[in-house]
């Protein structure tokens, strides 16, 4: 035991964000987070022999938190980009994503692809990939929300034409939430193909490279499989 409420040396200090399904979320019925990413984390924590601390906060406070040193890793759905990546260190990916779009299913914006984005009115998450995206659509007017969930709802309400978004994120709410699905329409075009990761700071690439080899290893025995059949039943 340690005494005075210290961390143990061993402890695994790991920050994730509970607006991502199915990725990391809370049970609306149990009020637990849960998920893809964190049923992952907690494998990884019994095979690096480590006392996982999953911490969830917004998703924009993650990086900063790294960097102050106030957690050990992100776990967040984090896609790999080249600006991150001169900060941070990745894990290799887990999962496969991309950005897409969402709009109203009147569509009056008449959007079928990314170009025509252009000058439109756009709703994302805060800090996001998605709103790297937008911001960089000519003549977008961009909105950021705390969650991707919270931006299609501010389109719903009429104050936007099109929200971009993790696909299996957006997969996942329209799944679960028939109101959204009957009022949206998810459309096919894909911008990005990235992929997801954990980080953490490029100081920490001893922790990181044990995250990988975590990972590694339950590809190879057959837990990660296992979850994702879980998450997503295929
Ligand atoms: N994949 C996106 C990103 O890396 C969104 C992640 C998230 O919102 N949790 O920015």
């Amino acid at each position: 035991g340690v005494a005075g409420g210290a961390l143990a040396a061993d402890t695994w200090r790991v920050a994730t964000e509970g607006t991502f399904p199915p990725f990391e979320f809370y049970d609306s019925n149990t009020g637990e987070l849960q998920g893809f990413e964190v049923d992952l984390v907690k494998e990884m924590a019994k095979v690096m022999g480590k006392d996982l601390k999953l911490e969830s906060m917004s998703f924009d406070a993650i990086i900063p938190a790294l960097i102050s040193g106030t957690v050990d890793a992100g776990a967040a759905g984090f896609s790999i980009t080249p600006e991150r990546a001169k900060r941070l260190r990745f894990t290799v990916p887990f999962y496969r994503s991309g950005l897409t779009i969402v709009v109203p299913k009147a569509n009056k914006a008449g959007i079928q692809d990314f170009d025509d984005l252009k000058g439109k009115h756009i709703s994302v998450q805060i800090g996001s990939t998605s709103m790297a995206y937008a911001k960089k659509i000519e003549g977008a007017k961009v909105t950021t929300f705390a969650s991707a969930g919270d931006a299609i709802l501010n389109m719903l309400a009429g104050n936007a034409d099109a929200v971009i978004n993790d696909k299996p994120v957006t997969d996942y709410i329209r799944s679960r939430n028939s109101s959204i699905a009957e009022n949206t329409i998810h459309l096919e075009p894909i911008a990005t193909a990235d992929q997801f990761a954990m980080v953490t700071t490029k100081a920490n690439a001893k922790l990181s490279d044990e995250m990988s080899a975590a990972l590694k290893t339950l590809k190879a025995n057959g837990k990660f499989e296992e979850l994702h059949q879980k998450w997503f039943g295929r």
